[in-house]
C-alpha cells in the first residue's frame, strides 16, 4: 500500500464511505461501474478487483475473459448526488490490467492515451489538455423520457430572467466542485437551451478523466432537476451544435512552455507550428475519433461555428484550429475545434497527441493561417488557399482512419480494429434507415 492509497483509505473512513464505484471505460467512451463494499478498498489496491471483460462494448473475446481493474488512487472522489444519510459513495478511475500475462490491457483506452504520453516524455514532453465541453438541457416527459424541448430562451452569455436553466447549471458546478473540479467559467451558449462549463487545464491524462466525470455529473444533476442533458452532437438541425474544443500545449522538464515563442509574430514556437502541422495532416483519421457518430457529421456544417475545413488561424472561428491570444507565456496553446463530447475523450486525445507529435519528428512546415472566413469561400478560392475539406460523413471519417497509420497506430491493433469494426457497422445502419425528412419530401411527392 502506497501513500497516496493510504490517504484514499484514511478518506473513507472518515467521510464514512460505504462504497466504491470502480470505473473505467470502453471503446466507445461509455463510463462502466463495478460497485465494492468500500470495505474491500485495501484488497482492491493490493491485488485488483477482478471482472469479466467479455461483456464490455470492444474489450476481448469471449475466451479470454479475464480482467483485473487496479485503482488510481489519484483519482478518489466522493460522488455529489448520492444520498449521503445511507452512507457515500466514492469513486476510483482504474486502469484495465490483462490476468493472464499481468501487462497493461492494449483494449484499455486509458492506456491507450498513456501510451501517447510515454511517447511525449521520450521526446522530452509532457502534455497539457483543456476541454470545452458543450451541451443540452431539454425537458424529460411525463415518463421521464428525453425530449428536444427546453423552456428556456436564452442566448449566448445571456443572464436570468432569460436563462431559467441558470440553477440547474449552477448545482452542476457545485456538484463538479465537490468532486474536485476547478471551474474557469460556465455560460450560456448560442443555441437555446445549451451550456458550457469550463474547468481548468492539466496534464492530459487528467484532462481525459475528468471529461468522463463531468458527462455523468451533469447528466445525473440534470436528471435531479427534472432535466436531461445530453452530449449529442448536433441534437437539433438548423442550430448550434455542441463541440469540445480541445486546447494542447507541451511543457518541457524544466516547466517551459514549449509551444511560446515571443518572438514570433503569433506567439508560436517551431515545435508549435509542427504539431499544428501534425494535426492538419492527420486531421481526416482524427475526425473518426474526435467525431464518432453519425450525428457528428449533422454538426461539422458551415455557419455554426463549427469546423469544416483543415486549416489554421490566429483569429476565427471558421478554422479547424485557432491559436487563441494568450496574456502570459504559459497560456500560450492551439485550440483543435473539431471534437464534439460524444468522443471518448481518451482515445481523441491520444490521436491528436501522436499527430502532433509527429509533425515535430518530421519537422513538418506549417500552412499560413487563414485570416478570413472560409466559410464563405467557394471551392476555387479554397483550392487558391490548398484548403482541404473535413469528411463529410462517419463512414468516410473511417476510411481515412483506416489508410492513416499515424492515427491507427496510435489507437494500437485491438482498439483500432474494434473501433473501426463498430463504427462500419453503425454507419451501415444508418444508411439503411429511412427518415422522417425522406418521409416528409417524397412520400406525397411520389
Ligand atoms: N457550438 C460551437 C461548435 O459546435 C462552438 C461555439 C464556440 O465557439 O464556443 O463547435
Ligand atoms: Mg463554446
Ligand atoms: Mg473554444
Amino acid at each position: 500500500i502506497t501513500a497516496v492509497e493510504q490517504d484514499v483509505l484514511d478518506e473513507i473512513e472518515e467521510h464514512d464511505i460505504d462504497f466504491l464505484r470502480l470505473q473505467f471505460t470502453d471503446i466507445l467512451g461509455t463510463v462502466k461501474n463495478v460497485s465494492i463494499p468500500a470495505r474491500q478498498a485495501e484488497k482492491a489496491f493490493a491485488e485488483g478487483i477482478y471482472f469479466d471483460g467479455s461483456s464490455i462494448e470492444g474489450f476481448v473475446r469471449i475466451q479470454e475473459s479475464d480482467m483485473r481493474l487496479t485503482p488510481d488512487p489519484d483519482t478518489f472522489a466522493i460522488l455529489p448526488w448520492r444520498d449521503r444519510e445511507d452512507g457515500a459513495s466514492a469513486r476510483l478511475i482504474c486502469d484495465v490490467v490483462n490476468t493472464s500475462t499481468g501487462e497493461p490491457f492494449e483494449g484499455d483506452p486509458r492506456y491507450v492515451l498513456k501510451r501517447a504520453l510515454e511517447r511525449a516524455e521520450e521526446m522530452g514532453y509532457t502534455v497539457n489538455a483543456a476541454p470545452e465541453p458543450e451541451f443540452f438541457l431539454f425537458e424529460e416527459d411525463e415518463e421521464g423520457r428525453a425530449t428536444t424541448e427546453t423552456n428556456d430562451a436564452g442566448g449566448y452569455f445571456d443572464l436570468a430572467p432569460k436563462d431559467l436553466a441558470s440553477d440547474v447549471r449552477r448545482d452542476i458546478i457545485y456538484g463538479l466542485e465537490d468532486m474536485g473540479f476547478e471551474i474557469e467559467a460556465s455560460h450560456h451558449e448560442v443555441a437555446e437551451g445549451q451550456h458550457e462549463i469550463n474547468f481548468t487545464y492539466d496534464d492530459a491524462l487528467s484532462t481525459a478523466d475528468n471529461v468522463a466525470t463531468f458527462r455523468t455529473v451533469v447528466r445525473a444533476i440534470a436528471a435531479e432537476h427534472g432535466y436531461h442533458a445530453t452530449f449529442m452532437p448536433k441534437p437539433i438541425a438548423k442550430v448550434a451544435g455542441s463541440g469540445m474544443h480541445t486546447h494542447l500545449s507541451l511543457f518541457t522538464e524544466d516547466g517551459e512552455n514549449a509551444f511560446h515563442d515571443s518572438d514570433d509574430e503569433f506567439d508560436l514556437s517551431d515545435e508549435a507550428r509542427a504539431f499544428t502541422a501534425g494535426i492538419l495532416e492527420h486531421a481526416p483519421a482524427i475526425t473518426a475519433v474526435a467525431n464518432p457518430t453519425v450525428n457528428s457529421y449533422k454538426r461539422l456544417v458551415p455557419g455554426y461555428e463549427a469546423p469544416v475545413y483543415i486549416a489554421w488561424s490566429d483569429r476565427n472561428r471558421s478554422s479547424l484550429i485557432r491559436k487563441p491570444a494568450a496574456r502570459v507565456p504559459a497560456a500560450s496553446r492551439v485550440e483543435l475545434r473539431s471534437p464534439d463530447p460524444s468522443c471518448n475523450p481518451y482515445l481523441a486525445i491520444a490521436v491528436m497527441i501522436h499527430a502532433g507529435l509527429n509533425g515535430i519528428e518530421n519537422d513538418l512546415d506549417c500552412p499560413d493561417p487563414v485570416r478570413d472566413n472560409i466559410y464563405e469561400f467557394d471551392e476555387q478560392k479554397r483550392k487558391e488557399y490548398g484548403i482541404e475539406t473535413l469528411p463529410s460523413n462517419l463512414g468516410d471519417a473511417i476510411d481515412a482512419l483506416e489508410e492513416d497509420d499515424v492515427v491507427y497506430e496510435a489507437l494500437g491493433e485491438h482498439v483500432g480494429d474494434k473501433f473501426v469494426k463498430a463504427k462500419r457497422q453503425e454507419f451501415e445502419e444508418y444508411l439503411i434507415d429511412v427518415s422522417q425528412w425522406e418521409l416528409d419530401r417524397y412520400l406525397e411527392t411520389f
